[in-house]
């Protein structure tokens, strides 16, 4: 099943919870532009954005709404740190390079927070994350991560807490001890990407929805890179892509450099303060280390949005619906009872590394096309970053591009067609090992 097929879920509490205006033209005939931007997720609107403050004339196409794929429909966590490890990158480009690459997580949690005040976008955020872990051995290994970041990285905001002093701020007996981000927020991801587009077009961008871009023909001679369209053609200087997900679907290599990944969300109703004040008091937002990752947080109007990770095994949305509703029983039980008014799920790109993948396309010097892909399950913060950091790299400061640019990546070792059968397998194993674990 295609990413875009999966896509196709009951609209989520985000999309009930705006007004959006009518759909923007798409591109018809030939048009010309700067800089045009692939995607309509936080990244593609980040770079827009940030490129028309430095007085570039950008295009963006979407090929569906703005924010309707990952960053419109997401946990809305603002978290600093990418995907994977940030031992990952240590490994691969040194601890000089790691440390820059962290900094730069923090700064983007900062940088949402800068734009939100800057182009006054309501985006219902509220402060405070939670990390946490589900058993005793892997509270030691996260306090372990907590010392190393702070120790190492210079990372001293992180509040650790034992199991005894985290029970008062979640109300369950699941977790055995984690960290707090105070710097951290959470907010209503599609409210804030609607924003941003807005900010956007305010100076000076065009963005055509339902333009899906089919094919690129790469730059030749003097002439720069064209974007196709089913009803027209984009002749750019420079291309960035940011498509998420989908663009693997559309454009080369993407289908082997990274795989989808769903995840699914419920919404409750609102819940009576008592009891939101029994599970959240704090109002953090939350997320564990369960190998689905349960990841959940109250909106202003308390409903408890819980979601977790992939679940291939949840096509439909009965199941996906039975599947959340008990990973949220087996965190607050005192929720029995309370009704479930939203559901939908989400697909996000993940590469093998977990690690961004910025730099050319295909690799290729001297291209006039450039990527922001692969963000994984932690974008809402970093594609906010990225898109500064491809529109730096534009306007010719490159050396926060070429770091990341600097990060390796390899191939899928089997085709998307393998890609998820695979995954699946991987799924059961993991969870086997999980449940062994923890009984
Ligand atoms: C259910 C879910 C929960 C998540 N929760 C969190 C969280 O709490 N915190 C966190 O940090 N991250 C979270 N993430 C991850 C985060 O949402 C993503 O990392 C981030 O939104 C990726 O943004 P993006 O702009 O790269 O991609 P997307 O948001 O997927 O945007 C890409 C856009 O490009 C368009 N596009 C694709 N191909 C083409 C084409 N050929 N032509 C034109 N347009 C095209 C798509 O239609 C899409 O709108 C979650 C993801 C999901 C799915």
């Amino acid at each position: 099943m295609s990413v875009l097929q999966r896509l196709r879920h009951a609209p989520s509490y985000y999309e009930a919870t705006v007004t959006r205006a009518p759909p923007r033209p798409a591109l018809s005939g030939l048009q010309r532009t700067q800089v045009g931007v692939v995607g309509g997720g936080i990244a593609g609107v980040s770079t827009a954005l940030e490129l028309a403050e430095r007085g570039f004339k950008v295009t963006l196409l979407e090929a569906q709404r703005v924010g309707s794929v990952a960053s419109g429909r997401n946990g809305g966590q603002v978290l600093a740190g990418l995907a994977c490890e940030i031992s990952t990158i240590e490994a691969q480009l040194g601890l000089d390079a790691a440390r820059r690459i962290w900094a730069l997580t923090t700064d983007a949690v900062q940088l949402v927070r800068q734009r939100l005040q800057r182009y006054a976008i309501e985006a219902d955020a509220q402060d405070g994350t939670l990390f946490v872990s589900c058993t005793p051995k892997g509270a030691l290994a996260l306090q372990a991560d907590w010392r190393d970041l702070a120790e190492r990285y210079g990372c001293t905001s992180l509040q650790w807490l034992e199991r005894d002093a985290l029970r008062p701020r979640i109300g369950s007996e699941r977790y055995h001890g984690g960290w707090r981000d105070p710097d951290g927020l959470h907010l209503h991801p599609l409210k804030y990407v609607l924003g941003l587009a807005a900010a956007a077009e305010r100076l000076g961008v065009t963005i055509h929805e339902g333009s899906r871009v089919l094919r690129i023909d790469p730059a030749q001679g003097g002439q720069g890179p064209v974007l196709h369209t089913d009803g027209g053609q984009l002749q750019c200087d420079q291309v960035v892509l940011a498509g998420g997900a989908p663009l693997g679907e559309t454009i080369a290599p993407f289908n082997r450099l990274t795989m989808p990944y769903d995840s699914w969300i419920i919404a409750t109703e609102p819940l009576p303060i008592e009891l939101a004040d029994a599970v959240i008091p704090g109002r953090e937002a939350v997320a564990d280390d369960s190998y689905d990752i349960d990841y959940y947080r109250l909106t202003p109007d308390r409903r408890m949005l819980f979601g977790s990770g992939a679940n291939y095994l949840a096509r439909n949305e009965d199941a996906a619906r039975a599947f959340l509703q008990r990973r949220m029983m087996a965190v607050f039980p005192q929720l029995a009872g309370v009704r479930v008014e939203h559901l939908w799920g989400g697909v996000m790109e993940v590469p093998l590394n977990r690690a961004p993948v910025m730099g050319p396309w295909r690799g290729d010097a001297g291209t006039r096309v450039w990527q922001a892909q692969g963000f994984g399950g932690h974008g809402v913060a970093f594609t906010g970053m990225a898109g500064r950091i491809v529109a730096e790299h534009l306007a010719g400061e490159h050396e926060r591009f070429e770091l990341l640019a600097g990060i390796r990546h390899r191939a899928f070792p089997f085709g998307r067609g393998l890609q998820v059968p695979m995954m699946m397998a991987g799924i059961y194993w993991y969870r086997l090992r999980e449940h062994w674990a923890t009984r």
